[in-house]
């Protein structure tokens, strides 16, 4: 399961072509929803459509073509769908009375579960496009033109990978000095609270030649920072140039040769996919950023084994242990559902004392809500959702009494910060920390695409603030991290 967020894919219409190849310039504006690897997504469909002459731009109201990237993780997520499909669906009806066509597709994993069911529920939707299909976003949107309604949510045979255009190298500019790339998709862990094996399909993983190619090319439009991502992405398993099939360990140890990246992460990690090699990766890799998502989702063994989760509290603590054995000053961060189908006051107990006991930098926690179609939907004790509020609610305070702890431990410190983009305030400058925690710094807009010294001089809840620190003044602990 991934951390969630919303994101918009936005342009910079000035370093971006106009129009390509033979085809008029036509507007794209994507809304990505979910995971990071929706965003990633979001960014290979512009890519498809680039040949296609659409260029990004960064609101609905003047594009020809919307897509909705969805997710399907969180509560009542059709829901929310249909009601983007409404806001959307005004737009369109608005450049139709100025005589513009505007195509409203609906990509992902609520367009991979509910299907042609979208279509018949909100008609303005032009094309349905499972998460396993956009690489044919040209041809399918080029046949909702031509045809009306168009709906493709089969898992294909054929790599979509294999067959999606590589970025211009002006696109990957604008999106900034730090990327995901998609290592592996699908999941065999049948977790009995998540769809995604259902959305996604069963784990498969790209070559590491592929994958080494595509971080080449982001090297040389000034990436820095690479994190790798999976839904579950420590059961790598690609191809590698022997013919066998790599380790995730093994593919991070090459990704980290390629010149020019000098921060690497990966995301999301599953507690029984941590093989050995992979955690001395953090004892032996610089590259590898000290930060590590690795979702709990319940302290109680009796509710581990109803999510069919596969591991215990001890083998997870343990594995924490270990972890830190190798990377000392590692922060963990992790995901937890509370109020799983019979979950009692002793079971969350557990979840509550597990949080205290690993002591994370931050972490996303969730009410349970039943996703139809798994089995947890259908298990009997579901807990009430005043009791999951409430116990959400204390499993909040605790995660934040960490966070706050962690934080306070980097006051005064100096770190390599990742420059990323212009802060809110003029003269101010947003980058990661190796715990990619946010750290607004004054510095000029030379800085963006390098990192610095900085010393932590204040924190606030979300965020840390700092400044330049002199040139010989970092902390030689963490000289590694690609400073
Ligand atoms: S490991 Fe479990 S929670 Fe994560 S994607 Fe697979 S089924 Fe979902």
């Amino acid at each position: 399961m991934q951390a969630q967020y919303d994101m918009v894919i936005e342009s910079d219409a000035d370093s971006e072509p106009k129009t390509t190849g033979m085809k008029g310039s036509r507007k794209l504006f994507v809304k990505s929803f979910g995971c990071q690897m929706n965003v990633y997504d979001s960014q290979r469909m512009a890519d498809t459509l680039a040949p296609e002459g659409y260029v990004e731009t960064a609101t609905p109201e003047d594009a020809d073509l919307v897509i909705l990237n969805t997710c399907h993780i969180r509560e009542k997520a059709a829901e929310k769908v249909y009601s983007e499909i409404g806001r959307i669906r005004r737009v369109k009806e608005a450049a139709a009375a100025e005589g513009r066509r505007v195509l409203i597709a609906v990509a992902g994993c609520v367009a991979q579960a509910e299907g042609g069911e979208i279509i018949r529920r909100a008609p303005a939707v032009d094309l349905v496009v499972g998460s396993q299909n956009y690489h044919h976003l040209g041809a399918l949107v080029a046949r909702a033109e031509r045809a009306g309604k168009v709906v493709d949510t089969q898992f294909p045979i054929e790599d979509k990978f294999a067959a999606l255009p590589a970025p211009s190298l002006a696109a990957t500019r604008a999106r900034g000095v730090t990327a995901f790339v998609t290592v592996q998709e699908g999941c065999d862990k049948f977790c009995t609270f998540c769809v995604v094996p259902y959305t996604r399909g069963a784990e498969t993983s790209r070559p590491v030649e592929k994958i080494v190619a595509e971080v080449e090319r982001l090297a040389e439009a000034g990436v820095r920072e690479v994190t790798l991502i999976g839904q579950n992405v420590n059961a790598y398993h690609g191809e590698g140039a022997d013919g066998r099939p790599w380790s995730l360990a093994r593919l991070l140890a090459r990704v980290a040769e390629v010149p020019g990246i000098d921060r690497l992460r990966y995301t999301t990690s599953h507690p029984r996919d941590m093989d050995d090699d992979l955690i001395a990766a953090h004892r032996d890799l610089p590259q590898l950023m000290p930060q590590l998502h690795l979702p709990v989702q319940s302290g109680s063994d009796r509710i581990l084994a109803a999510m069919n989760r596969r591991h215990t509290r001890a083998d997870y603590l343990g594995l924490a242990s270990r972890l830190r054995r190798a990377r000392p000053d590692l922060a963990l961060t992790s995901d937890f559902i509370v109020g799983f189908p019979g979950e009692t006051e002793a079971d969350f107990d557990a979840t509550l004392s597990l949080a205290a006991e690993v002591g994370y930098s931050a972490a996303f926690s969730f009410k349970y809500s039943p996703r139809p179609g798994t089995p947890g939907a259908e298990m009997d004790e579901q807990v009430e959702d005043a009791m999951k509020s409430e116990r959400l609610h204390r499993l909040q305070e605790t995660i934040d009494r960490s966070q706050a702890a962690f934080n306070r431990g980097c006051l005064g410190r100096i770190f390599p910060v990742l420059f990323e983009r212009p802060g809110r305030y003029d003269g101010q400058l947003v980058g990661r920390s190796p715990y990619l925690q946010a750290v607004q710094v004054r510095a000029s807009s030379a800085m963006i695409g390098k990192i610095a010294a900085v010393t932590v001089t204040e924190i606030a809840s979300n965020s840390l603030f700092g400044a330049l620190a002199e040139a010989d003044a970092q902390e030689p602990a963490l000289a590694g991290a690609g400073a």
